[in-house]
């Protein structure tokens, strides 16, 4: 059978809580109410997993590694709240996985290679969550919270940004986990805004302009935008925005309202 003390698998990114005062936390700022369910991904050796079983209605817990979902699956054996998803959690249909209980609270302490791309696919579906609580890399904690005009700002931070309002809680130092990570991690929260701000469409949209503005954030807005519009001057002029400002001091919604003159005019 296998063990929880097999050797943390480092493709899967796996650091495990050791600090319960931390698993605490994170679990109180998910503020659970009896009736709500929960999603757990990646719950590993179940760090957080025996408190948010405890609390939430129905628990989905979404984990790849084989080894650790059968530990899972016997622990929780006795308990029908709980369901055990052995799967790739940015390969599955989390829509159809989600379909009977959402909106879901989310909760991980997640391994830094899917971060990124799981949290911008997260927010796109407003109607499956709740709230997230996230412990992720700190870096990119900070990237996703940064307000407009520093160099954490980015792609990640407008995308979050437009459909949700995230916030650092606290930090937690590389001695929390075993093995311990090379980097800090960080506590954030995620609350989707009550109405999405974009259609899916206009989404697609702003996020494919961000990520080629950003690609090049050295660049001035007017020359960027050049090689998306052929009426980019006259784009910005409306807009008032100066052509020599680069794309990290511009407000998430200014690119909204950019991306929406471009598809008028185009
Ligand atoms: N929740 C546990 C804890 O706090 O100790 C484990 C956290 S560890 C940083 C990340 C967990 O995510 C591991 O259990 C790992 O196997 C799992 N994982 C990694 N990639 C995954 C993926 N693509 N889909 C689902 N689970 C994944």
């Amino acid at each position: 059978m296998p063990s929880l003390h097999t050797r943390a698998r480092k493709r899967f990114g796996q650091h495990f809580l050791i600090r319960p005062e931390i698993g605490e936390r994170i679990i109180d700022l998910a503020q659970l109410e009896p009736d709500q369910n929960a999603l757990e991904i990646g719950p590993g050796r179940g760090a957080l997993t025996g408190r948010l079983a405890e609390r939430a209605n129905q628990l989905l817990l979404i984990e790849i590694d084989r080894d650790l979902a059968a530990e899972l699956r016997q622990r929780h054996a006795a308990n029908p709240s709980v369901r055990i998803v052995e799967a790739d959690v940015l390969r599955i249909d989390l829509e159809e996985e989600l379909r009977e209980v959402a909106p879901v609270t989310v909760v991980a302490n997640l391994p830094y290679n899917i971060s990124t791309p799981l949290i911008t696919r997260l927010v796109e579906w407003p109607q499956l969550y709740r709230r997230m609580v996230l412990m992720l890399q700190r870096e990119v904690a900070e990237r996703i919270c940064a307000p407009p005009g520093g160099r954490d700002y980015g792609s990640l931070s407008v995308a979050v940004q437009l459909a949700a309002k995230p916030r650092i809680h606290f930090s937690v130092p590389p001695s929390a986990f075993r093995p311990a990570p090379k980097v800090d991690s960080a506590v954030i929260s995620i609350e989707p805004f009550e109405k999405p701000l974009l259609s899916d469409a206009e989404r697609q949209a702003v996020r494919r302009l961000t990520r080629g503005l950003f690609s090049q954030r050295r660049k001035q807005m007017g020359k960027l935008l050049r090689s998306q519009s052929k009426n980019a001057a006259a784009i910005l002029e409306k807009l008032n925005i100066d052509p020599q400002r680069r794309p990290e001091t511009l407000a998430p919604d200014d690119f909204v309202q950019i991306t929406r003159l471009i598809e008028d005019n185009a």
